[in-house]
């Protein structure tokens, strides 16, 4: 697997986007909310700070975390992309910016709405996905208690929890205590 450097950061964000309603509660409440995680991800370009705005940005989410959920399913997979590519009008273009100074492609003109450029940009990084045949590193946190989902990068797809909840340590911890308690009753 090699996919380049925008297409990592897109599915990143992406995972990053689903998750904010699926670890600790609602994270993207308000328009200051989604500023801030515009701003953590770098995303230039139109923002209107409305309401509007924000309701497109939840659709998009719900969007998203909808086609993590047919990962395992690649027919489906590749309908929902090829449909979020349409509805989000993609059209790639090559630029750089301070914020990015590598050549990497845009995928909707930046006075584009801000959830039909980030839809956009995430159709083709998922694009990117499914034609390298990679559809199985979109996962789902694989804790009992948490649907979060991680766009698995490692190097043999060993990834199993999220970055979110801590949930790598967590069950850790539980497999230990387990552990524990049948040497204890073995005693
Ligand atoms: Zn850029
Ligand atoms: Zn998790």
């Amino acid at each position: 697997m090699n996919f380049s450097h925008d297409t990592e950061l897109s599915l990143r964000c992406a995972a990053a986007l689903v998750n904010t309603n699926r670890v600790g509660g609602e994270q993207l409440g308000d328009q200051r909310l989604l500023g801030a995680f515009l701003n953590e991800w770098v995303w230039t370009g139109r923002r209107d700070g409305d309401d509007a705005e924000l309701a497109a940005v939840w659709d998009l989410r719900d969007r998203l975390g909808g086609i993590w959920a047919l990962a395992g399913d690649e027919t489906a997979a590749v309908a929902a992309v090829n449909e979020l590519l349409a509805d989000t009008g993609a059209r790639p273009w090559l630029t750089r910016h301070p914020e990015l100074p590598e050549w990497h492609l845009h995928l909707s003109a930046d006075d584009d709405p801000l959830a039909q450029r980030i839809g956009a940009e995430v159709g083709m990084a998922l694009a990117d996905v499914i034609r390298d045949g990679e559809l199985r590193r979109l996962k789902i946190c694989a804790a009992p208690d948490c649907d979060a989902v991680l766009v698995d990068l490692s190097r043999n797809r060993s990834r199993r929890f999220c970055d979110t909840g801590n949930c790598g340590n967590r069950q850790h911890v539980a497999a230990y205590r387990e552990r524990q308690a049948h040497q204890h009753r073995d005693l």
